[in-house]
């Protein structure tokens, strides 16, 4: 494993008690930062942070990323368990009912909208100012490739991740003066949790578009996310970083 230095760094990891924001945090704990989980359930919060422990400063944070007063309650208690805030990974997120646009029901397409891309914007709204205050940050959004490609029977979900690459992109540009650089990840399927949500020959579907012919892992997101949250990373903003076994072309 490469060492990437995040000795002092903060970060929030919105959706870290599994899958993909479990290695994330894990990553960044290994890197020397201390790690905010933000999930909505508390009993896999406490889980991962008793999993995480050994590893380094980790605090589990009760959070709905649709809601603005828990983001604000999250934030404050951040900022009491750490003093500051240097990195967010923007990483909640659901896939969704798989069904054709004119077969999703529109309650659903909101529901998802709403976590995958609303989430993302209050939690920015509100976490953005304290990394202004501190004249550093770097911001990482879990986008998918869904959202450069568009994958059939996924609107919603391939809609908020095209969205989630734009809030990346305006963010990026109204920051690039700050030493604040906002960054996307465009991964293709990797296997978590969120395989439950999918049917068989969506995942199937997925799947036989990837060259390398096998799921992305999720220490493979996690090492190109926290290349992405660290120092080094300098002249890269409001770009997309693709993890995709070849299946991306642009
Ligand atoms: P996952 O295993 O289902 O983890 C997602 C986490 O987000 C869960 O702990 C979930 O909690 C939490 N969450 C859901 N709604 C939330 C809310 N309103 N507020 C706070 N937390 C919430 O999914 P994953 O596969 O690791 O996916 C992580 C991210 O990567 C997502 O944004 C996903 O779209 C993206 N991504 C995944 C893949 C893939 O193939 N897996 C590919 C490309 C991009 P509950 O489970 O308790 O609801």
């Amino acid at each position: 494993m490469n060492q990437i230095d995040l000795k002092s760094r903060v970060a929030i990891v919105t959706g870290g008690a599994r899958g993909i924001g479990f290695s994330i945090a894990n990553r960044l704990l290994a890197s020397g930062a201390s790690v905010a989980l933000w999930d909505i359930d508390p009993n896999a919060l406490d889980q991962a942070r008793q999993q995480l422990a050994s590893s380094g400063k980790v605090a589990g944070i009760v959070a709905d990323v649709t809601s603005t007063q828990s983001v604000a309650g999250a934030t404050a208690e951040t900022i009491r368990a750490f003093g500051k805030i240097d990195i967010l990974v923007n990483n909640a997120g659901i896939a969704g009912v798989n069904a054709k646009v004119w077969e999703t029901d529109p309650a659903e397409w909101q529901r998802v909208l709403n976590i995958n891309l609303t989430g993302p914007f209050l939690v920015c709204h509100a976490v953005v100012p304290k990394l202004l205050e501190n004249g550093y940050g770097r911001i990482v959004n879990i986008a998918s490739i869904a959202g450069k490609e568009g994958n059939p029977n996924a609107c919603h979900y391939s809609a908020s991740k095209a969205g989630m690459i734009a809030l990346a992109k305006s963010l990026g540009k109204e920051l690039a003066t700050s030493n604040i650089l906002v960054n996307c990840i465009a991964p293709a399927v990797i296997e978590t949790d969120l395989f439950k949500q999918m049917t068989k020959a969506h995942i199937d579907y997925m799947l036989s578009k990837i060259p390398m012919n096998r799921f992305g892992k999720t220490e493979e997101a996690a090492a190109l996310v926290a290349w992405l949250c660290s120092e080094e990373c300098s002249f890269s903003t409001g770009a997309v970083f693709d993890l995709s076994g070849g299946r991306a072309t642009y």
